[in-house]
């Protein structure tokens, strides 16, 4: 599914050096690595400020802390996500509130969010799935007008520019050097966003890692002490906080893999155009569609199999050799951990077609048309 170790040798100089530099000075915890990291990635994006953290399920959990959300608080999510968008809600005693997505972008179906808004909503947690922006537009007309907190999590859409539609004070302005003010990136467009840097993601560390992004310097600083025991001063405790510091051995690896990062984005794009060109007009399969507002950084390379038995087919390609995946087999309304959330008689559709019919192919920075052909012959072949 992933080559990370091709990967590396590409840019083992870089990497080993940013390391043997962290063991040298021994500074493990708060290293300069981490400013350097925080300020290059910041530029990147075009945001005033990141705050790196320990990983993207605890930079969820630090944005519901620092906006101050209470227990009884509802917060609005897709029901088609990774578990840690909805386990954070819930571990700070807030109601998750689960919507459908649509059945072709796989994010948040924003026609649906203001059926589920309550006296008690605080905030929108969009999820930009598998490397493309949910419908930000929408997302953020909803939320003025509710005035609901926006929570972006970006862990799988580091990179993506979503082109807002109109470029009015809805959506803050950054410090951002794009030419096309009306381009903003993942994580940059809400009152905050979160990623993640686990290995397998677009912009992955050597372990656990992962980081916020806000234009409010308020908030970043209520974030920045939470990440660290609450502490405004050493042994100066404000806010009740956390022990989620990126450390400086990570913060290493990323400032050597960040200057990569758009090559990476586009070695993924000319996989998935590849797939495309490939799988486009195999009638069992339904390619992913592309969201015209938004970029694809193809986190991952998801379609649909119809008028076939999913499973099969995955049992048959992992027969061949072909590793595939699931994101994901089970909606969260159905895992036992979020029963409780679950009112009586609500719906999700479209969530369990796509629980029935997804299927993940390889998708990585390394991948060359002869793997991409390899691939798809296997998957047609699978198919018959
Ligand atoms: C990976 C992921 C996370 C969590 O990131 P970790 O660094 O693994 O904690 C959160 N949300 C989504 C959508 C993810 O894919």
């Amino acid at each position: 599914m992933v080559d990370l170790k091709s990967q590396y040798e590409k840019i083992k100089n870089e990497v080993d050096s940013g390391i043997q530099e962290v063991i040298n000075n021994t500074q493990f915890i708060k290293g300069p690595q981490i400013k350097v990291f925080e300020d290059n990635l910041a530029s990147y994006l075009g945001v005033r400020n990141v705050i790196a953290c320990a990983n993207g399920t605890d930079a969820l959990q630090i944005a519901m802390m620092a906006l101050g959300l209470k227990p009884g608080d509802e917060i609005i999510l897709p029901v088609f996500t990774y578990v840690a968008t909805a386990e954070v809600i819930a571990l700070l005693g807030l109601v998750p509130v689960m919507v459908d997505v649509d059945a072709e972008t796989f994010c948040i179906d924003t026609n649906l969010i203001e059926s589920k808004i309550s006296v008690r909503t605080k905030a929108i947690v969009p999820v930009h799935l598998f490397g493309q922006c949910a419908n930000m537009d929408e997302v953020m007309r909803i939320a003025s007008k509710h005035n609901l907190f926006v929570i972006e999590d970006t862990a799988q859409a580091i990179g993506a520019k979503y082109r807002v539609q109109n470029s009015d004070s809805r959506i803050q302005n950054g410090s951002s050097q794009e030419p096309d003010a009306r381009c903003h990136s993942a994580g940059c467009i809400g009152t905050v966003g979160t990623t993640s840097f686990f290995p397998s993601k677009n912009l992955g560390c050597y372990g656990d890692g992962g980081a916020l992004m806000t234009n409010d310097d308020e908030l970043a600083k209520k974030i920045r002490m939470i990440c660290n025991h609450g502490q405004s001063v050493q042994y100066v405790h404000d806010e009740i906080g956390v022990n989620s510091r990126l450390d400086s051995i990570q913060a290493a690896v990323l400032n050597a893999k960040l200057p990569h990062l758009k090559e990476y984005e586009n070695s993924r794009n000319q996989a998935a155009n590849w797939y495309d060109e490939l799988l486009g007009d195999n009638s069992n399969l339904i390619i992913p569609k592309r969201n015209q507002q938004s970029t694809h950084v193809f986190h991952q390379y998801t379609l649909k199999i119809v008028g076939a038995d999913r499973n099969l087919v995955r049992k048959k390609l992992a027969e061949k050799g072909i590793p595939s995946m699931v994101y994901y087999p089970i909606e969260l309304h159905k895992q036992k951990a979020f029963e409780k959330y679950h009112s009586v008689g609500d719906t999700f559709a479209v969530s369990e077609q796509l629980c029935q019919t997804v299927l993940s192919l390889p998708m990585h920075t390394e991948m060359t048309r002869e793997m991409v052909e390899y691939v798809c012959a296997a998957l047609i072949e699978c198919l018959k």
